[in-house]
């Protein structure tokens, strides 16, 4: 069951929000001070936190923000004052969704669900699927970006791991130069396509046996590069 903290002084609204979601099928736990609230949001698992604004202990500024520095947890922030919202929208503080109160219970509902159901996709697909590669003699670990040859650790730039993890992930497909540089280049980046061409080159060094003849990333004269599987 999905479990929601509510931070929330004022003891009526927080029982309404709490009934409401109880309702909706949703376990809820309130906290009525800040510093409670922030204890139990970094030391607890929770699928989405209320956060009502100004509280006792500690704010909801610092709450959002202390709990952004550890966690991804869905935050709504509420507030009674409209003015406060709008600062704090611009304070980047990285809260999910705000609400100005006095709000519909089920309009909250709304929102809970929505967000949740998109933080759930963002989480299944975000799984580490394919954290190591491996195509014959070549490794990539995804998550510490490193790359073995035949065994033995090789170091590639940046350019060049973000270039071969994209071609290995991608085998088979024949890309242009164009769409390689648009995909691992952003584009404020100096530089053409030939920089593509460049890469190419100081990769193959690096995983084929034979550069003239790559057993890996094959020309497609006129076209442009594939990872061979
Ligand atoms: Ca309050």
């Amino acid at each position: 069951m999905s479990k929601i903290l509510i931070v929330e002084d004022e003891e009526s609204i927080a029982e309404l929000e709490k009934d409401y979601l109880e309702l909706s099928g949703f376990e809820v736990e309130i906290a009525n001070r800040g510093d409670i609230g922030l204890e139990r949001a970094m030391n607890e698992d929770y699928d989405l936190i209320i956060l009502d604004l100004m509280l006792p202990g500690v704010d909801g500024f610092d709450i959002c923000r202390q709990i952004r520095r550890e966690k991804n947890t869905p935050i709504i922030m509420v507030s009674a004052k409209k003015d406060d919202i709008d600062k704090i929208r611009g304070l980047g503080l990285g809260a999910d969704d705000y609400m100005t109160k006095p709000f519909s219970p089920s309009e909250l509902v709304a929102r809970v669900k929505a967000h949740m159901d998109r933080y759930n996709r963002l989480i299944s697909s975000g799984m580490p699927k394919n954290d190591v590669l491996e195509i014959r003699g070549i490794k990539i670990d995804k998550t510490a970006r490193r790359v073995w040859v035949n065994g033995e650790e090789t170091a590639f730039t940046t350019k060049e791991y973000d270039l071969l993890t994209f071609l290995a992930e991608n085998p088979n497909r024949v890309f242009t130069k164009e769409e390689l540089f648009r995909e691992i280049w952003d584009m404020e980046s100096v530089g053409d396509i030939a920089t593509v061409t460049v890469h190419i080159k100081k990769i193959r060094e690096k995983i084929e046996f034979n550069t003239a003849k790559p057993q890996y990333i094959e020309t497609i004269w006129g076209v442009g590069y594939r990872f061979k599987v």
